[in-house]
C-alpha cells in the first residue's frame, strides 16, 4: 500500500482483480444448473477497466441511461446481452437503445411504453421489452434504496402489467418478452428474493397462459454485502431461494447484480492530512471526502477504516472525517479506533461499489485516481483529475473556453 500510494498518490480507489473475478465466478457457480443471464449492474462502478473485466467473463449489462450503454459499448460488452432500464428515459435514450440492439428495453409506465412502440415504429423495428413490476415486497433496507414498495416511484403493478398485455399484443412494433423487478439494495436476508420470486413466476405464468411470448423473469440486484459485520447472503444462498421457484416458468432467470459483485473488491486509499481534538474526542482528517464516497453522508453506511501503519497504535475515540465542508463528511465515529497521525495511511474499506460512481467535485476537489491491482502487478485505470478538469468544458460571460493552464499566482500546485 505505500508503495502504490508513493506511485499513484491518494486518495485512490485500490480494486483487486482476484476479488472482482472470484465473486464473478461465485455468482456463475451458484446459477449454473439454471438457465439464466447476469446483467452487472452498471451503477455500482462504471470504471472502463472494470465493466471490460465483467463483459470478458461473459456476462451482459444493465445500463439506466445512454451514457452507461456507451460506456459499455466502448469496454466491449455484448449489447445484445445489456438491459436497458431506467425510470425516465428520454426519446433519444429509447431510440439509442433500439438502434444499439439491447436485448430489451424494460419499461415502467403505460406512457413510457407508448413512446418506445412510437419510437420503434419511427425506426422500422419491433422492441423488445420487459415490464417492471413493483410487487410491493418490503427487503427491510434503507428507505433511499428501497424500490420495491408501492409507493416507490419505480415500475408498475401486476394488475397494471397484466391491463396492458391486449396492446402490447395487438402492436407490430412491441414484443413483450419479459417481467423485471428490482426490489431494493443491501439486502440480507433471502426471504424477500423468495417471496418476489414466487409473485413474480405467478404472474409470469398468468401472462404466458394469455399467450405472452415471455423469455425472461428479472429478479434485479439488491444482494447484501458485509461491509462491517453484516452476514450477508452468498450468490448460493441467493440461488437457494429463488431458483427453484423459477425454474417452474420455464423462464430465463435474469440477474442484474451491482453490489454483491464490486464492492468489496474495492478500496480507498487515503492519508491522514491532519488531527485535532474536538470535545474530547479525536479528529483524523483524511485527504478522501464525501465527493469521493458519500454512502456514509448519504444513508449513514458504516464502512471498515484499517491502518496501513504497521506500528502499533492506541485506540481511542475517533472520529474519521474528510476535509469537506459538511459535517455529513464523516466515514466513521468509532469509541475504539487506531490513532493515526498526519502522512499516515488508511484504508476505507468496501468500498468499490457506488463509490466512484457517485463521486463528484463538490468543494472544487478532484476525483480520485483507480488503480486495478492484479497479483503484484498495479495498473492505473483512470488518472486523477488536473485542476483543469474543474473548469473544462465551462465558458466566460462572452462565451470564451477557458484554457488549461493553472493560474500562475498559485505557484507550483498545478
Ligand atoms: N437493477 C436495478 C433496476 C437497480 O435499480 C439496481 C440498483 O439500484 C440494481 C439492479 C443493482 O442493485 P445492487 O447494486 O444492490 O445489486
Amino acid at each position: 500500500m505505500p508503495e502504490l500510494a508513493r506511485r499513484f498518490g491518494t486518495p485512490t480507489y485500490v480494486y483487486s482483480h482476484a476479488a472482482l473475478t472470484e465473486q464473478m465466478a461465485a455468482f456463475d457457480a451458484a446459477f449454473a444448473k439454471l438457465d439464466h443471464l447476469i446483467c452487472y449492474a452498471v451503477k455500482a462502478n462504471a470504471s472502463m477497466a472494470l465493466l471490460s473485466l465483467v463483459a470478458k467473463a461473459g456476462w451482459g449489462f444493465d445500463a439506466v441511461s445512454v451514457g452507461e450503454l456507451a460506456k459499455v459499448a466502448k469496454a466491449g460488452g455484448p449489447l445484445n446481452k445489456t438491459i436497458l432500464s431506467g425510470v425516465g428515459k428520454r426519446d433519444d435514450e429509447i431510440a439509442a437503445g433500439l438502434a444499439a440492439g439491447v436485448l430489451y428495453l424494460t419499461v415502467e409506465s403505460a406512457d413510457e411504453l407508448e413512446a418506445i412502440s412510437r419510437l420503434a415504429k419511427a425506426r422500422h423495428t419491433v422492441a423488445a421489452v420487459s415490464l417492471r413490476i413493483n410487487p410491493d415486497v418490503d427487503a427491510g433496507t434503507h428507505p433511499h434504496i428501497t424500490t420495491g414498495r408501492a409507493y416507490n416511484k419505480f415500475g408498475m403493478t401486476f394488475e397494471h402489467a397484466a391491463a396492458l398485455l391486449p396492446a402490447i399484443l395487438a402492436d407490430g412494433y412491441l414484443r413483450l418478452v419479459g417481467l423485471s423487478c428490482h426490489i431494493g439494495s443491501q439486502i440480507l436476508e433471502t426471504t424477500p428474493f423468495a417471496r418476489m420470486a414466487k409473485s413474480m413466476s405467478e404472474a409470469a405464468r398468468a401472462l404466458l397462459r394469455r399467450g405472452a411470448p415471455l423469455q425472461y423473469l428479472s429478479i434485479g440486484g439488491g444482494l447484501g454485502v458485509r461491509y462491517v459485520a453484516e452476514r450477508a447472503p452468498s450468490p448460493t444462498d441467493l440461488a437457494r431461494a429463488v431458483a427453484g421457484i423459477v425454474r417452474q416458468t420455464g423462464l430465463t432467470l435474469v440477474l442484474e447484480p451491482g453490489r454483491a459483485v464490486v464492492a468489496n473488491a474495492g478500496m480507498l486509499l487515503t492519508r491522514v492530512v491532519r488531527r485535532k481534538s474536538v470535545a474530547g474526542r479525536e479528529i483524523v482528517i483524511v485527504d478522501a471526502g464525501m465527493n469521493d464516497f458519500v454512502r456514509p453522508a448519504l444513508y449513514g453506511a458504516k464502512h471498515r477504516i484499517e491502518s496501513v501503519t504497521s506500528r502499533p497504535l492506541r485506540r481511542r475515540p475517533v472520529d474519521y472525517v474528510g476535509p469537506v465542508c459538511e459535517s455529513a463528511d464523516t466515514f466513521l465515529r468509532t469509541t475504539s479506533g487506531p490513532l493515526l497521525r498526519e502522512g499516515d495511511l488508511v484504508a476505507i474499506c468496501g468500498t468499490g461499489a457506488y463509490g466512484t460512481s457517485m463521486a463528484s467535485n463538490y468543494n472544487g476537489r478532484l476525483r480520485a485516481a483507480e488503480v486495478l491491482c492484479d497479483g503484484s502487478k498495479m495498473t492505473l485505470v483512470r488518472t486523477r483529475e488536473s485542476l483543469a478538469d474543474l473548469w473544462q468544458g465551462e465558458h466566460s460571460t462572452q462565451g470564451v473556453a477557458f484554457d488549461t493552464a493553472v493560474p500562475a499566482q498559485l505557484g507550483e500546485i498545478g
